[in-house]
């Protein structure tokens, strides 16, 4: 008899989640009458033609299933360069109506909110630096990150689980004020490099741990668009996604595939606002990318995915890495390394068995409780609760 735990919760193939970066309290506007011009990082609220109002229409109504890890600054947003094009920027908790919003977005179950950053970095002489490029010492990392879990606290009661480093820029103690500050979860690098062939060796594809955080990589540019939307045929990203065919012998849907057969994540990543105050496209955004970012939901729809946010897969990971199964007879013995599960809630890890006669139903028992492993292709599958002890498996 084969036992094996499942990689992923439901035992479905491979988890996605949308990572949306760089929502704030921040709106782009005309120089002159200070009109909203359409391009929102998330202050504009519920307002139509939102960054909120957008990903419904566009995202929630045609995949109501879908989960997206939203990745917050919380203090006000800097801008890329001095005089750059105008908006408003403001911290979380400068108007009612903005609290309001992060509030809903905060409890809706569709979202998660993750910390990125106080103010996302600076404005130097040298150019703009990527928050935690600015902290001189682990101190003044690890200030900042409880400067920011105290005003979200403040604003929605609740507290950051995980985040990402702005623009993925770290220096050599970054990592440690990670550790230290206690986040379940964090996204440290940009791991789609490997699959061009470009390993830098510390990415992965597969979630980790650092200390006792757990890493989960980014493995889709939203930007990356497929060759089959040849109504992008002219534009710089369907050239770009030309290029890596040809250099790379690879394709959007090649690196989904690839991926969902090895069961790592889908964690596509995109930006709230098209348009930057350096007047450069942010690449990639929700807005320009919308159709190949539908096209990825779409084409997955041929796989058994689980749509999940981080704090969700850093769960499921957590307790993944957590149980040793061991076959004992006819029974399966759980022992659990308590400490890997910190802050999971949800304690359940999916089991599948193989080569049960299919002609009879099967159980999982412990004491008086029984639970029942349905067949799924070539195993039988169920969930456990995460607790050390025996179970016997039985027939009917
Ligand atoms: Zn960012």
């Amino acid at each position: 008899m084969k036992i094996d735990k499942c990689k992923w919760k439901y035992g479905k193939q491979a988890p996605l989640v949308i990572m949306m970066d760089d929502l704030a309290n921040k709106y782009m506007i005309d120089k002159k009458d200070g009109a909203y011009i359409g391009a929102d990082w998330g202050g504009r609220c519920k307002k139509k033609n939102s960054w909120y109002d957008f990903v419904q229409r566009n995202i929630f109504e045609k995949y109501p299933y879908a989960k997206m890890t939203c990745f917050l600054v919380v203090g006000r947003r800097e801008d890329f360069i001095r005089n750059g094009k105008k908006n408003i920027t403001l911290p979380i908790d400068a108007n009612d109506e903005f609290i309001k919003f992060v509030n809903e977005v905060a409890n809706d179950e569709r979202f998660e909110l993750s910390y990125h950053g106080f103010t996302h970095g600076e404005i130097t002489e040298n150019g703009f630096i990527q928050e935690w490029d600015t902290f001189s010492d682990i101190s003044e990392a690890v200030q900042t990150i409880q400067k920011g879990q105290k005003l979200y606290q403040k604003v929605t009661g609740q507290k950051f689980w995980g985040g990402k480093y702005c623009g993925y820029a770290r220096n050599r103690f970054s990592d440690e004020s990670i550790i230290k500050s206690h986040f379940d979860y964090w996204c440290r690098h940009w791991d789609a490099d490997i699959i061009k062939g470009l390993d830098r060796g510390e990415e992965s594809l597969e979630l980790g741990f650092f200390g006792e955080t757990v890493d989960i990589p980014s493995t889709i540019d939203g930007s990356l668009f497929s060759l089959k939307k040849i109504r992008y045929l002219l534009t710089r990203k369907y050239m770009k996604a030309l290029y890596y065919c040809v250099k790379y012998q690879i394709t959007l849907e090649s690196i989904i595939d690839l991926l969902v057969s090895r069961g790592q994540i889908l964690s596509i990543q995109s930006h709230t606002s098209p348009i930057r105050e350096d007047k450069e496209r942010q690449s990639p955004n929700i807005i320009d990318d919308i159709k190949n970012i539908q096209y990825i939901l779409d084409y997955v729809k041929k796989y058994d995915i689980w749509y999940a946010t981080c704090k969700e897969m850093n769960d499921y990971f957590r307790i993944y890495s957590a149980v040793d199964l061991q076959v004992q007879g006819d029974a399966i013995q759980l022992e659990i390394d308590e400490k890997l599960l910190k802050n999971v809630l949800d304690r359940e890890i999916w089991i599948k068995i193989y080569d049960l006669d299919p002609e009879f139903k099967w159980y999982l028992r412990r004491g008086d409780e029984k639970f029942l492993l349905s067949q799924k292709d070539n195993f039988h599958i169920t969930n456990l609760p995460v607790i050390k002890g025996k179970f016997e498996i039985i027939k009917e």
